[in-house]
């Protein structure tokens, strides 16, 4: 199923996140595409917030990959941006779908074979100004909620 979301504010985007936080169920994966800037770590943001996350979530671009544990339920944060050219096996798949939590991956396309089955996907892009199409992938059940 599709789903499609347009926000016109980054706080639309962070208040959509925080509802996703309310109703994904644990071990989701869900995966950010989008052109750099899209907003996928605004979203992100947001489902930290969703979860009382204390702190600033930024783009874990230069860490590969956030684990915020203190909040109702663990969010796994991975920016696979940099992983583009490397081959190497970093360990990551220890920690994407954890049972208790969410998580959430950006540039999903740089690790292909990571990718779980249990996922929905984001679609995000930018249509100029402060207005961002979300393009929500994935079975009925998980997307109905979102709505
Ligand atoms: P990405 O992680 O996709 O590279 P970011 O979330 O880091 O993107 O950046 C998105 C930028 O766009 C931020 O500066 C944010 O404030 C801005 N923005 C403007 N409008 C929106 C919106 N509707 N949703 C999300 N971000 C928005
Ligand atoms: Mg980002």
């Amino acid at each position: 199923m599709e789903l499609e979301i347009i926000t016109t504010s980054s706080e639309e985007t962070i208040q959509l996140g925080e509802k996703l936080a309310k109703v994904l169920p644990n071990g989701l994966t869900i995966l950010l595409t989008g052109d750099l800037g899209a907003g996928k770590t605004t979203l992100v943001r947001g489902i930290a917030k969703g979860l009382n996350i204390q702190g600033v979530v930024q783009s874990p671009t230069f860490n590969i990959m956030k684990l915020y544990i203190k909040g109702n339920r663990p969010l796994i944060h991975i920016d696979a941006y940099r992983l583009a050219d490397i081959d190497t096996d970093i360990g990551l798949d220890e920690y994407i779908g954890y049972e208790t939590g969410l998580t959430v991956i950006e540039w999903p396309i740089y690790i292909p074979k990571l990718i779980p089955d249990f996922k929905i996907e984001v679609e995000i892009t930018n249509l100029g100004d402060s207005k961002r199409r979300l393009l929500f992938k994935g079975d009925e059940t998980l997307l109905k909620e979102v709505k």
